[in-house]
């Protein structure tokens, strides 16, 4: 594994400056994969936001040209509203995330913030203003202080603090030998898969961008801390436009609106009462997950 963190460790080196819009080590994978195919226009200009609205408007794409994945998919997000994606395996939901942090250009269409079409402005500017909680969040093999500053240039040890506090981490950091300049990850203390998602929170607040794209956690958190982180993120999302990529329907059930993917099209859209009363896909996905949890808590 060392062997492995070694190369991450240079590639983090190398790309930190250039990328600073880049959050996590997984998301910077899917952006080396891709980089050839996603290119700034010349003379682009930056991302500008006032009111951080966003939009896909008849998005076709595919990652091959022989499978379309999502055959002309239109939403629209409000400023500061809350929109999760559901759906079953494979529908398209982290796609959409993908396309939205633009590590691919729709094959027809536009995905437009706060007016403008993201494949016009440049990348930097665009991904500086897209915060990613991403679903197994990876650390540097540096201090936690240095884990959390990586979300923007310049952070200063009081802007960690107020990012700690919030990410609820702060207990966590009063225990450690050195603080915020303990060693994390292969060299030093290991974290658990919460510890390390408040870290990817704290990172994000550090970086304070007004959209949010949560891509819910898959890996296995016990349920008291999965709420915890919960109510965690629902804080930090308050007040930003966040697009939520749900695996499991019990933690966005309080969006301002759910949008039920199918075979990268959109089946159903509504709040949670709505849909449950259209009795359709969501309605049989929600009947089916309480009914999983059920048998758990039996089994248990
Ligand atoms: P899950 O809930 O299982 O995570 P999802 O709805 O997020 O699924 P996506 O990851 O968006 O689904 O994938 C949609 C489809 O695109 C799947 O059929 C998947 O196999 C395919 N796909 C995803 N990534 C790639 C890729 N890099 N190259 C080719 N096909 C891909």
């Amino acid at each position: 594994l060392t062997q492995l963190f070694r190369p991450l460790d240079m590639l983090g080196m190398v790309y930190r400056t250039v990328r600073q819009g880049m959050i996590d080590m997984g998301a910077m994978f899917r952006l080396i994969d891709t980089e050839a195919e996603v290119k700034d226009v010349p003379g682009a200009p930056a991302l500008v936001i006032n009111r951080p609205t966003l939009a896909f408007e008849d998005v076709v794409f595919g990652y091959e040209p022989e499978r379309t994945i999502l055959h002309g998919l239109s939403f629209e997000v409000p400023a500061g509203n809350h929109v999760a994606i559901v759906g079953p395996s494979g529908a398209g939901k982290s796609t959409i995330g993908r396309l939205l942090f633009r590590f691919y250009d729709p094959r027809s269409g536009r995905i437009l913030i706060d007016g403008q079409d993201i494949a016009r402005v440049t990348q930097a500017s665009l991904r500086d203003k897209i915060g990613i909680v991403p679903q197994d969040s990876v650390l540097f093999n540096d201090t936690i202080g240095y884990n959390i500053a990586y979300g923007r240039d310049g952070a200063t040890r009081e802007d960690i603090e107020i990012a700690a506090k919030a990410a609820a981490i702060m207990p966590l950091i009063e225990r450690l030998p050195e603080g915020f300049d303990t060693e994390v990850g292969e060299r030093g203390l290991k974290l658990s898969g919460g510890e390390k998602q408040r870290v990817a929170i704290a990172r994000t607040l550090v970086k304070d961008p007004p959209i949010l794209l949560l891509d819910e956690a898959t890996s296995a958190l016990d349920s008291r801390t999965e709420q915890e982180i919960l109510r965690t993120l629902r804080r930090v999302s308050e007040h930003r436009t966040t697009l939520a990529i749900a695996h499991r329907l019990s933690t966005i059930a309080d969006a301002d609106r759910i949008l039920v993917l199918d075979h990268g099209r959109l089946a159903e859209s509504g709040s949670h009462l709505e849909l449950l009363r259209r009795d359709g896909l969501y309605a049989e996905m929600w009947a089916r997950q309480q009914a999983e949890a059920e048998q758990g808590e039996e089994a248990a």
